[in-house]
């Protein structure tokens, strides 16, 4: 049996690069699964509904929060965003390591319900550098996009309590510390119990005599 998946939040600044950074990582590793958020806020013009997130009313996403269907959820720049539970665990069950790119708070209520996630924060290699991502996206408008660098200023607050910080400078890079911060993870004596007691009962058995 393959051993149980890593939970990993990916958090970054509107603008930072962590959708190119995430999908880079789905591509080259089979062993990731992407959780699909639901959100209120409208798609941007390319977004497909089931893709990018499950687009939903105010009064759907309610139903969602009362039916407990959401791990977590949050409210970003006037719209609700949340992940789905039930992916998320079959995912893990199966072994897939799940990302959630989800923003700080959110970040944050999962460390208190999993203590054993790793949360990873991208961050671009300086501020300008991400004005002008923001800008050159073109899918938001300019208040929309001073409502983003306001927010990543009051982000920029949160960022000591992420496990591990990783610079999007280039996106292959990127993607492989975040690669190699996982196999680390998975390495922990803490996340071997299962291993350690197996070899512990073996060796147990040897000086029983009874190997
Ligand atoms: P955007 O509108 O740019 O797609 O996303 C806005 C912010 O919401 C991003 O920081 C994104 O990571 C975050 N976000 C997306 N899905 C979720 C979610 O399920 N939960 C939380 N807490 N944040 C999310």
């Amino acid at each position: 049996m393959k051993d149980k998946g890593l939970l990993l939040v990916v958090s970054g600044f509107s603008g930072a690069g962590k959708g190119t950074v995430v999908k880079r990582l789905l591509e080259l590793h089979n062993d990731y699964a992407l959780s699909i958020s639901a959100t209120t806020r409208k798609p941007r013009p390319g977004e497909e509904d089931g893709r990018e997130y499950f687009f939903k009313t105010k009064e759907e996403f309610q139903r969602m929060i009362d039916n407990s269907e959401l791990l977590e959820y949050a409210s970003y720049v006037d719209n609700y965003y949340g992940t789905p539970k039930a992916y998320v665990e079959k995912q893990l069950e199966e072994g897939n390591n799940v990302i959630l790119e989800i923003e700080i708070q959110g970040a944050l209520n999962i460390k208190s319900i999993f203590p054993e996630a790793v949360l990873i924060f991208i961050m671009p290699p300086n501020a300008s550098e991400l004005e002008k991502r923001l800008r050159g996206r073109g899918t938001e408008d300019e208040s929309t996009i001073l409502a983003r660098l306001s927010r990543a200023n009051e982000e920029a607050e949160g960022i000591e309590r992420y496990d591990y910080i990783v610079i999007n400078d280039k996106v292959d890079d990127c993607v492989e510390t975040i690669n190699n911060i996982v196999l680390s993870e998975k390495k922990k004596a803490l996340k071997n119990i299962e291993l350690i007691n197996s070899i512990r009962d073996e060796l147990k058995a040897y000086s029983k005599g009874e190997k």
